[in-house]
């Protein structure tokens, strides 16, 4: 009896409400308009988080189903889980990953991560060189500072505090695990193949310092794997001579293959507490500036790096 006497109660006094609101902003709610004006474009510059991500070698990501479906009483519920490195998909990494005494994740403050001017680099045709109808990819091409210098000459100097996005086309392969760490060593792939095993109801192995990671198979792997990104040069330059908060890449790694036992570029951005972020996709879609950027990673205490959201919010005036 009460509960219902409440309810009624509840249903008009929603009424009330609901007559003092004005028609236009009844319509402001429920177009769910309010946020962003009919100009505003956003674009989504994460992959999806699933079992088609690309992982590190030796690196594994797991779904598993915890319950679902209709309980005793009729109600649905249902509940996945995942395990997974921080380093998946598209993702940040903080600069303690490779600074010890860098910046960890829940240390990046939200001034770094919030509406910060990007700029695009669109290094597809150094990548991809077509001649005669025949096409030649330079895998392991690394951006360098001419190229940095070159871009800006047709844009513009690179803000201060921005982050610099390097597209290299790597992005058509997303998919083929194979051919987005670009790996050419048939036993060393087959090797990878059998560490990554998907939809495992239990994860494999007791020793948590290393379910998720095999060092055996990582090591196979080193050095057998090709895509581009910024070479030293350009890391330097742009930590340096222009101090961007972050750079990102749309392939699974900010140095390129062959160069990942020493990892310059990593090394050079984490010197200076500069955030990568690996993994980004729809680089193609973006100008070369002229939008601002969000990241939004999962706020893992002490974190070397984590999955993040990353939205691009193209500006009116370009
Ligand atoms: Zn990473």
């Amino acid at each position: 009896m009460c509960y219902l006497r409440l309810a009624s109660w509840s249903a008009l006094l929603l009424i009330l409400a609901q007559s003092l609101i004005s028609a236009d902003a009844r319509a402001k709610f429920s177009n769910n308009a309010g946020a962003a004006t009919p100009s505003t474009k956003f674009i989504d510059l994460s992959h999806a988080f699933n079992n088609e991500t690309a992982v590190w070698p030796g690196r594994k990501i797991t779904f598993f189903n915890e319950f679902g479906g209709r309980d005793e009483n009729g109600i649905w519920v249902v509940s996945n889980g995942f395990c997974t490195s921080e380093h998946t998909s598209t993702h940040i990494d903080a600069p303690y990953h490779f600074n010890e005494n860098g910046r960890r994740l829940n240390e990046i403050p939200f001034e770094d991560l919030i509406d910060i001017p990007g700029v695009m680099i669109d290094a597809y045709d150094k990548v991809h060189k077509f001649k005669d109808g025949k096409l030649t990819v330079i895998e392991n091409y690394g951006l360098t500072r001419e190229d940095v210098l070159e871009w800006e000459e047709k844009n513009g100097k690179i803000p201060q505090g921005a982050v610099v996005l390097l597209r290299t086309g790597w992005e058509s392969r997303w998919g083929n695990e194979k051919l987005f760490r670009g790996e050419k060593d048939g036993d060393a792939a087959s090797v990878a193949d059998d560490s990554i095993e998907h939809n495992e109801l239990e994860p494999s192995g007791t020793d948590k310092s290393t379910q998720f990671y095999d060092p055996v198979v990582a090591a196979s792997l080193a050095g057998k794997l090709n895509f581009p990104g910024f070479d030293a040069t350009a890391a330097k330059f742009l930590a340096e001579e222009r101090s961007i908060r972050g750079a990102g890449v749309d392939v699974i790694s900010i140095d390129p293959g062959n160069r990942n036992k020493l990892s310059p570029a990593h090394v050079t951005f984490a010197s200076r507490n500069i955030y990568m972020l690996e993994m980004v996709a729809n680089l193609h879609t973006l100008p070369p500036r002229g939008f601002n950027l969000w990241l939004v990673p999962f706020k893992i205490d002490r974190g070397t790096g984590a999955p993040t959201r990353v939205i691009a919010r193209l500006n009116e005036e370009r």
